[in-house]
């Protein structure tokens, strides 16, 4: 393969000795959608579905549901689509779903865990999206957000199976979730790791909040350690594992990851260009060496530092 033109992502990437890494789009909306096509993405790793519905007072039918994600999935047929559900609670109420007040909504009820009080906005959320799913062609993979326990994927899995959806995925973006991993991935498809979440939750620092900004980066070495551990469990059971947080847009960070066993990237459609461009420059073997030197730096600036430096050997 010819290594990519500057600035311009035709839909593939891999790295220098042919290593393919999956490279798709985080999508809210139909507009992000063409954005993500415009931009050369071949899939979306991540739909945020909630977005579809903020603001919104009640909860929108199963027939609008349907004709939201379907005007979605139409912009990927034939291409995977990685839905999640409702990812309502924290910094996206929702008021059909989500509780009023809370003292930590961070800590609260959040994504997956509204389906405790509300199973069946879940079970509707579900019909709609697999009826969108036979109606467009598009290869239709669900997640859940906010996973942490086997449990949670066990029930989301047999709900998603109950409506014919047989590719079911957890979303991993609590440590415990990353700790558990191969426990959660004996019964779910696939993981992406929600590395935002992720490193809110490692560092117990607001994603966003100005204040504590210098903890909050997927540079941390004890997130990029739960990341290892996260792939590893995967791995027991051969199961994808993707990243859907910021970290994949960083075109340092992208090699580090697939060190790390990942295997797919999915990002904001502007990053793809230079994200294909920085792993077509190191090899499969170069990514791990990376990923150990990033492990084995005792901070975040002393990681991002020997990756820079040893990119720049490699090169
Ligand atoms: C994440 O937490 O990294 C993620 C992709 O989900 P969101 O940013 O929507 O919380
Ligand atoms: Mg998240």
């Amino acid at each position: 393969r010819r290594p990519p033109s500057r600035g311009v992502f035709d839909g593939t990437a891999s790295t220098r000795d042919g290593y393919d890494v999956d490279l798709v789009a985080n999508v809210a909306d139909p507009a992000e959608a063409d954005v993500a096509a415009n931009k050369g993405a071949r899939g979306v790793g991540l739909f945020r579905t909630e977005f579809c519905f903020l603001g919104r007072g009640t909860e929108p039918t199963v027939d609008e549901q349907v004709d939201a994600y379907r005007a979605v999935l139409a912009r990927f047929a034939g291409r995977r689509v990685v839905v999640r559900t409702l990812d309502a609670g924290a910094d996206k109420p929702l008021r059909f779903l989500t509780p009023g007040h809370e003292e930590n909504p961070a800590l609260g009820v959040r994504g997956i865990r509204t389906a405790v009080d509300h199973p069946d906005v879940l079970d509707r959320q579900l019909e709609a999206i697999s009826r969108a799913a036979r109606s467009a062609s598009a290869e239709v993979w669900v997640m859940a957000p906010m996973i942490a326990t086997a449990d949670e994927t066990r029930e989301f899995v047999a709900a998603c199976a109950a409506h014919g959806l047989d590719t079911a995925g957890v979303m991993i973006e609590t440590p415990a979730a990353a700790l558990q991993s191969r426990w959660l991935l004996a019964d779910a498809a696939f993981a992406s790791l929600g590395t935002n979440d992720l490193t809110q939750y490692t560092m117990a620092a607001d994603r966003d909040l100005a204040g504590v900004a210098a903890l909050s980066t997927p540079w941390q070495p004890a997130v990029l350690d739960l990341v290892r551990v996260a792939c590893a469990g995967a791995a027991v059971h051969g199961r994808p594992v993707g990243v859907c947080g910021e970290a994949a847009a960083d075109p340092l960070l992208a090699p580090v990851l697939v060190g790390l066993g990942v295997t797919s990237l999915s990002m904001t459609p502007r990053a793809l260009a230079a994200v294909a461009e920085s792993l077509a420059r190191v090899t499969l073997e170069g990514c791990r060496e990376l990923a150990a030197l990033a492990l084995d730096s005792p901070t975040a600036r002393a990681a991002r530092d020997a990756v820079r430096d040893a990119v720049r050997r490699q090169g």
